[in-house]
């Protein structure tokens, strides 16, 4: 299924312009690279990446950038099974400044309230299910905290979608 890729000549035909269609905000993970995952080229997606596709301002001012500047069209939230800021967050990890990265998922760790023991890293429902509802949580904080995209997706001139990586199948699973 894999569209044969003339690199060079992507980079010519984006030299002095880009029409992305997407901004996705994924994890650093090495298996998690959006271009890779979703067979896109040069020019194609905004792609940013933080530990546990975390919001912060930056990451917001970002997004405002992509939806009202470079024209796209769909923001998109993706995680992963496996994620190592996921099991930091839910082993309560305090390591320099991750300490305070990990504890934007804390919240997500706290709304999960199905699992009653082994609430740890060593427990992949748990894990999987905290990194669900990170996504979700991000995807509902980027309205709060955008006027911009608020309105954009007010008017349906954007859409914002939520998605899980499956490292193991390969499979992107989306909300
Ligand atoms: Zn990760």
């Amino acid at each position: 299924m894999n569209i044969n890729r003339n690199l060079l000549r992507q980079v010519n035909e984006t030299s002095t312009e880009q029409h992305p269609f997407a901004f996705i905000l994924s994890c650093i993970d090495s298996r998690t690279s959006a271009e890779l995952i979703f067979d896109q080229g040069l020019g194609d997606i905004l792609s940013c990446r933080v530990a546990g596709n975390i919001l912060n301002d930056d990451i917001v001012g970002s997004m405002e950038f992509a939806v009202k500047i470079a024209g796209v069209k769909l923001v998109m939230v993706l995680g992963h099974s496996e994620c190592g800021a996921i099991k930091g967050a839910c082993d309560h990890l305090r390591m320099g400044s991750l300490t305070g990265l990990l504890k934007k998922i804390k919240p997500a760790v706290q709304a999960e309230i199905k699992t009653k023991e082994n609430r740890n890293s060593g427990n992949f429902s748990f894990v999987q299910n905290v990194a669900s509802i990170n996504v979700r949580k991000v995807m509902k904080q980027i309205p709060r905290r955008s006027k911009i995209i608020e309105t954009l997706l007010r008017k349906r001139e954007i859409a914002l979608i939520g998605g899980m990586y499956d490292v193991a199948a390969g499979e992107v699973v989306f909300y």
